[in-house]
């Protein structure tokens, strides 16, 4: 991965690969409902709070970017800082990390089970440590940190 870098130093292919992997899993045959009740994306309710690779926070800081932000937005409710205050949907939909692909509630199906997506997480993996990430993160510090680093 020694393509494309802007940003300073980031790996533009690498941003690639995590937009691949999010491909790759969309088109695995696993079947989940969703139907955007966005109850997973209410932290506080859930009592779970995505972890992100740096890859896949450098890939949703620069979505929400994308959107004229420059900063988190802050909720005091304990919802995503992602979720819209008026519409209630995700800014970054596109971009959202892996864990909100995976991370299913009871009424969409559950979540998708470790072992049939190892292989995406291992290559989210290989990213972070191509980025000289430090692992999963908790959401909020991974993406202040993703967009400090775009700046
Ligand atoms: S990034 Fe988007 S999909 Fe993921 S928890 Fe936040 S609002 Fe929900």
């Amino acid at each position: 991965m020694d393509r494309g870098k802007c940003h300073g130093q980031i790996d533009m292919n690498a941003l690639d690969e995590v937009r691949k992997v999010y491909v790759d899993l969309a088109q695995r045959p696993i079947e989940r409902n969703c139907v955007r009740t966005k109850e997973c994306c209410h932290f506080k309710l859930t009592g779970r709070t995505p972890y992100l690779t740096k890859g896949e926070a450098l890939v949703a800081a620069k979505a929400l970017r994308a959107t004229g932000r420059t900063s988190l937005p802050q909720h005091s409710d304990g919802a995503c800082a992602m979720l819209h205050r008026e519409t209630g949907n995700c800014l970054i939909y596109d971009a959202r990390p892996f864990g909100c692909r995976t991370h299913f509630c009871a009424a969409a199906g559950g979540p998708f089970a470790r072992n049939e997506v190892i292989d995406l997480i291992r290559r989210l993996e290989d990213v972070d440590l191509a980025l000289n990430g430090s692992g999963p993160r908790v959401f909020q510090n991974a993406i202040a940190d993703a967009l400090a680093e775009l700046r």
